[in-house]
């Protein structure tokens, strides 16, 4: 009777001895004739030094044959690969999967597959989603801001340090939409995260908010700063926001109705002075703000 190992030594019972013969396929000099026949004891056989000489893992002939679809299945030994403690066992036995444990491994792979190719869900509201660069209306009163916001979005991989953009301007000028802009154009390849500032800080007021989300996002677009009703606490939180973000040197993108100058008073000291240097300022300026502020091109 000859039974074949998984790497092809046949394994003759002998009846003399009652052990195992190994025909050596593994020698090299014999350029994997077989020449060479040795007679082993079934403890020589099975041993560890025996098995890791001829680079075996498994044990032979043990296994149980399944009851439900009556394939049989091999118990495998296999040795860690690495050393360990000499209290904890060298390796570990295994059987082999019959028919009905693939189907459901199969199964489960292919359940696993469907939940990773389904998209996440988009990080921008709804009334944002169709903000691009396209769609925004280039004026030369905003041509500056565009172009460099279109830079941004175009060297995003290669800006470094937490370096974002601070979009200023009043109220319905384009802030917010070249923010979205900005998120839309990098969403489907990068971890972007949206929120509006007021709206944030009231619900961290109120509930708990994963800022480790928030933190960690390839881009975050904190819209609308400076809104939020000034006071110690939300400058603080603002102030982590702010300063997670450039530890983990992440860009923001801010956007804000409010002058510079008014930053310290609306947003903390610290927090201020963070946004203002670690951002590059684009002035966006519509008609209305012109008239008002009597200043221009
Ligand atoms: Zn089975």
């Amino acid at each position: 009777m000859s039974i074949f190992t998984p790497i092809g030594l046949p394994l003759m019972k002998n009846e003399k001895w009652g052990g195992i013969r190994v025909v050596s396929k593994l020698r090299r000099k014999s350029g994997g004739k077989i020449t060479h026949t040795k007679k082993w004891s079934k403890t020589e056989a099975s041993s560890r030094g025996w098995m890791i000489e001829h680079g075996l893992r498994r044990s032979f002939f043990q296994g149980e044959v399944c009851p439900i679809c009556g394939e049989m299945r091999v118990k495998t030994y296999y040795r860690h690969p690495f050393s360990v403690p000499a209290h904890l066992p060298k390796g570990h036995w295994l059987l082999s999967d019959c028919l009905c444990i693939k189907t459901e491994r199969s199964y489960e792979r292919a359940k696993k597959q469907r939940l990773l190719s389904t998209a996440l869900p988009d990080p921008m509201p709804p009334g944002l989603r169709g903000h691009s660069f396209r769609t925004f209306k280039v004026t030369e009163l905003n041509r500056e801001a565009y172009t460099s916001c279109q830079t941004f979005v175009r060297n995003f991989s290669s800006i470094g340090e937490g370096r974002g953009i601070l979009l200023l301007g009043r109220s319905g000028t384009g802030k917010t939409h070249l923010a979205s802009a900005i998120a839309n154009g990098l969403k489907d390849k990068l971890r972007v995260s949206f929120a509006c500032a007021p709206i944030l800080l009231e619900k961290m007021r109120t509930s708990n908010v994963d800022l480790d989300e928030l933190l960690s996002a390839d881009l975050l677009i904190l819209d609308d700063i400076g809104s939020e009703r000034p006071s110690g606490w939300t400058m603080e939180r603002l102030l982590l926001i702010v300063d997670g973000r450039l530890t983990n040197l992440k860009p923001t993108v801010f956007t804000s109705n409010y002058e510079l100058e008014d930053f310290e008073i609306r947003l903390g000291m610290r927090a201020a002075s963070r946004i203002i240097g670690n951002n590059l300022h684009l002035y966006l300026e519509g008609p209305d703000y012109r008239l008002s502020r009597g200043r221009g091109l």
